[in-house]
């Protein structure tokens, strides 16, 4: 299979396009970084979630889906989530379960499959514990202050990734440098917890109990869960220095290894105007706000972000608009319209029209102008385009087949609906209001939710109905 379609992809590590050859084709690994948990994730977050789980859907599809083994962590040690603990005075733990669990709920409106093992920092402190002490042992890395620091003139090739040399790296260093260290590179992999911050015992027999550097934290859960070299390691474009950069000195020195992973794949930024969504510019919209914005078809309005989202090439920055939305919503509708005709099962399947799209480099702006093609000719009324749209579809994680099942309604049971409605009015009239009622949960099983108003003037009741998801889940705050 891999043979037919041959994966290329961009690999910042050489910064050119290469053909993907896992190491071990019976069990292909690729690792991306995930979220901090102390707040609601914006739709910048979103894009390398959705990013690499079209990627993950892929090597599914290429190597089989038992043959893929997808990590992203998430980061649950962080001075962001005591900070943020502190201000709302709850637990550190309270904070980061409730994010965490928002966050997956936010995802899958998104579309976006589990990976195969979401590992947290706190439950790989003795790994982290591990590494610190094999860098410390093998002259990597030395102690000061109860601080434990990676020395970074120690390893010769510390820049490859992000493309720069030491000398240069060294000459923008900021100019106030912690007087423990050694040079100005060198960064942190353990540092003294103050009072009320979570703490461990510390590696390297410092006794104060401290807490692991962030980049540690991946070093050490991608080594557990996949190894000391793996396939892919991704993330957005902002984390390639210093935190993929630190990784890879981390990982490979520890192990006097040549590489961590063989491909290193990094989104472009969504933006606002021009800029970096971002936390600390303040110009973000999280997932959550936009979802909530259609809370009766969330499965429907996630797919369309994500539509949005793969219309441009996840190497190019996209400016997020609400224009881009809408168009995303048009081109969402015009495929579901397709649904029905195409007649199959809801089976998502790759076929090698859009393989070969996805193929290049996860071309998402090719695969989605031949779905538009594809819709063309289903209306000229080809069945078998009609399939090929449905299917490919789905298998990008777009749900063509929520919208048909929402507004089917609208067309084949209105006339069913009104005579329900009807019924009620009688009842009430009546005074018979557990029929009434009866009829109105009766209606709500069948996803419709009535709505009634009077008419200040007349005195008289009329009746609204809408098309509910069975269950509206109450975002958790
Ligand atoms: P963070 O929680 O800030 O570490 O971000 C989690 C993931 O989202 C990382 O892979 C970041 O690179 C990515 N990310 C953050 N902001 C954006 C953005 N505006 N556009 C694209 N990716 C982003
Ligand atoms: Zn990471």
């Amino acid at each position: 299979m891999a043979e037919a379609h041959p994966l290329m992809l961009y690999n910042t590590l050489t910064r050119r396009k290469e053909a993907f050859r896992p190491i071990d084709p019976a069990n292909v690994r690729m690792y991306v970084c995930g979220p901090t948990v102390y707040d609601y994730a914006h739709i910048g977050n979103a894009r390398p979630v959705i990013v690499f789980d079209v990627l993950f859907r892929l090597l599914r599809h290429i190597y089989g889906a038992e043959h893929v083994t997808y990590v992203r962590n998430i980061t649950d040690v962080d001075d962001k989530i005591n900070a943020r603990a502190a201000e709302e005075g709850v637990s550190i733990r309270e904070l980061t379960e409730r994010t965490a669990k928002q966050f997956h709920e936010d995802i899958s409106a998104l579309g976006v499959l589990p990976p195969t093992v979401e590992p947290r920092a706190t439950e790989h402190i003795p790994e982290m514990k591990a590494l610190i002490e094999a860098l410390v042992a093998n002259g990597h890395a030395y102690v000061a202050e109860d601080h434990v620091l990676f020395h970074v003139p120690s390893m010769k090739d510390y820049g490859r990734l992000s493309n720069r040399s030491l000398e240069e790296m060294e000459a923008g260093a900021r100019v106030e440098v912690a007087p423990y260290k050694k040079d100005p590179m060198d960064f942190v992999l353990w540092k003294p917890s103050k009072a009320g911050e979570p703490s461990w015992p510390s590696p390297c027999g410092i006794a104060a109990p401290g807490r692991p550097g962030w980049h540690i934290e991946c070093s050490a859960m991608a080594e557990r869960h996949l190894g000391q070299v793996f396939d892919i390691h991704g993330g957005g474009i902002d984390l390639v220095f210093p935190h993929h950069e630190n990784e890879i000195a981390q990982s490979r020195c520890a192990h006097g290894m040549p590489v961590m992973a063989r491909f290193w794949l990094h989104n472009g930024f969504l933006q606002v105007e021009g800029e970096k969504m971002s936390k600390s510019l303040g110009n973000f919209v999280t997932i959550n706000e936009l979802l909530r914005e259609r809370p009766a078809d969330q499965k429907w309005w996630g797919g369309v972000m994500r539509l949005a989202m793969l219309s441009t090439h996840y190497r190019q920055p996209i400016n997020w608009s609400r224009k881009g939305l809408a168009e995303a919503e048009a081109a969402l509708t015009r495929w579901a319209k397709q649904y029905e005709f195409a007649e199959v099962a809801a089976e998502p399947q790759l076929t090698q029209r859009i393989a070969n799209h996805l193929c290049n480099d996860l071309n998402t702006p090719g695969a989605i102008a031949e779905l538009h093609a594809m819709a063309k000719a289903a209306e000229s009324g080809s069945k078998h385009e009609a399939q090929e749209l449905i299917v490919n579809a789905l298998f990008l994680g777009l749900p063509v087949d929520e919208y048909i099942a929402q507004h089917q309604i609208d067309d084949m049971q209105m006339a069913l609906v009104n005579e329900r409605i009807d019924a009620r009015l009688e009842a009430r009239k009546a005074k018979n209001f557990k029929e009434a009622d009866r009829i109105r949960d009766e209606l709500a099983a069948m996803g419709i939710a009535l709505k009634d108003s009077k008419d200040p003037k007349t005195g008289e009741i009329t009746t609204t109905w809408e098309v509910r998801a069975p269950s509206t889940t109450e975002a958790s705050r």
